[in-house]
Order: C-alpha cells, then sequence, then structure tokens
C-alpha cells in the first residue's frame, strides 16, 4: 500500500502549495529526493501553481517582474555583499555508535546537542522541533528493537533516513516515507544490522499502551520535552 512508502496526493499538494507544516514538509521534501515518482507529481503541480498565478496577474494591474525587481533591490541596499566560502553543513549523525547522513534540510538539527533518551537496549529517541500543530523527532532503533505497541491520537509521519524497519507486515527502508493514521496501532521494529534512523512528525502525543511504557504515558510526555 502506497501509504507506507509514499506521501499521498493531499499532502503532495501541500508541499506544492506550500501550505504543509513546516517539520512535516522537511520529510516529504528529503523523500521527494529519494523518489522520482513523487519528485514528477510536487513538479507537475508546481507547474500548474504557477500557471494559475501567471492567470491571475492577467487579470490584476500587478507586475509580478517589476515587484520582484523592487524587492531585489531593496535587499541589495539592506544587505551588504560579503564573500563567503561555500560552508559544508555538519550532516552526519553520530548515534550508538552508528553514523547517519541527515538529509540537507534536516542538518539544522545538528546546530546544537542531540538531546537524546533512551530506551530499551539499544534505542533512543530525541526532539528536534516543537511547534504547535506537530513535533519532529530523530527516532533510533538498535538492531532488532522496537517501539512498544502503541497508537495515536492524530497522524504520525515517518521518513526512513537510513536503515530498514518492519511495522505490520511492511517493510520501510531509506528513503521511504509512511503514515499511520488515528486509531491504528503498530510496533515499528528495526530489520537491518546497524539498527534504523527514522525522522517522526507526530501531530499530537502518542498513547503507548503496552509494554513498559504504559503506565509513564504523561511522565513519558514530560521526560521527552523536558530541556
Ligand atoms: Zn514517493
Amino acid at each position: 500500500m502506497d501509504k507506507y512508502y509514499h506521501p499521498n496526493d493531499s499532502l503532495i499538494a501541500e508541499y506544492a502549495k506550500g501550505t504543509i507544516s513546516p517539520g512535516l514538509g522537511l520529510l516529504v521534501s528529503a523523500h521527494i529526493k529519494q523518489c522520482e515518482e513523487c519528485f514528477f507529481k510536487v513538479e507537475n503541480l508546481s507547474a500548474r501553481e504557477a500557471q494559475s498565478l501567471k492567470e491571475a496577474q492577467g487579470e490584476s494591474p500587478i507586475n509580478l517582474d517589476e515587484a520582484f525587481d523592487t524587492l531585489m533591490g531593496e535587499i541589495d541596499e539592506i544587505v551588504e555583499p560579503t564573500l563567503q566560502e561555500e560552508v559544508n553543513p555538519v550532516q552526519t549523525l553520530h548515534v550508538k555508535g552508528q553514523e547517519f547522513t541527515l538529509p540537507l534540510g534536516l542538518t539544522f538539527a545538528l546546530e546544537k546537542p542531540v538531546n537524546w533518551k533512551e530506551f530499551g537496549k539499544k534505542s533512543c529517541i530525541a526532539p528536534v522541533m516543537e511547534t504547535e500543530r506537530g513535533n519532529l523527532y530523530f527516532i533510533y532503533l538498535g538492531p532488532g528493537e522496537e517501539i512498544p505497541n502503541h497508537d495515536h491520537e492524530a497522524v504520525e509521519y515517518s521518513y526512513v533516513v537510513q536503515g530498514c524497519y518492519e511495522s505490520q507486515g511492511h517493510f520501510l527502508s531509506t528513503g521511504t516515507f509512511s503514515q499511520f493514521n488515528n486509531g491504528e496501532q503498530h510496533s515499528p521494529r528495526a530489520v537491518s544490522d546497524d539498527g534504523c534512523l527514522v525522522v517522526s512528525w507526530v501531530e499530537k502525543r502518542l498513547n503507548f499502551f503496552t509494554g513498559v511504557f504504559s503506565p509513564l504515558n504523561k511522565l513519558l510526555w514530560w521526560y521527552l520535552h523536558k530541556a
């Protein structure tokens, strides 16, 4: 099923229009760099958006070219051009003796120390971005380890940075984007030898109701989000 591997069409449309939540947009952006099919869907929609903008421009007296030139002129006045060496952002994330290369859109997370919280024997989770609409997390699952069975109050989206995990019979490997809906239960388990690094966008807190987390729901939430 597609929902385990690609963003659905409404997410693609939100992304192309730029109305998607920023954290979720980062996951879609990382996926389309890996997936030709979704890349072309975004390209087509963006071209259509541009076309309707052009048509709207025909109906209104605003000259977009002129407006752009004016804006760029204003920016030139404010920003002194400086010669800068091109800096390659740090893309490497180290966790539990493993090394992962992050998509460029996620390298901002390495500008400060990653606040890992351990669980299981070799797994850990770290909040990366917290917003009113949802939160972004890095989740590292050690080889063979799993996240306790949980369901969702809202949708959870995940992008596999590197490795492979299994969820309800589906094998999700590097570059896949998946969506788990409210009410849906799952217990993702890493199946790759070096474990699996996933980045997840969660719209509301998860309900852990089996395993060690079950009585600790609120405590866990507090623990993960404390500074
Ligand atoms: Zn895709």
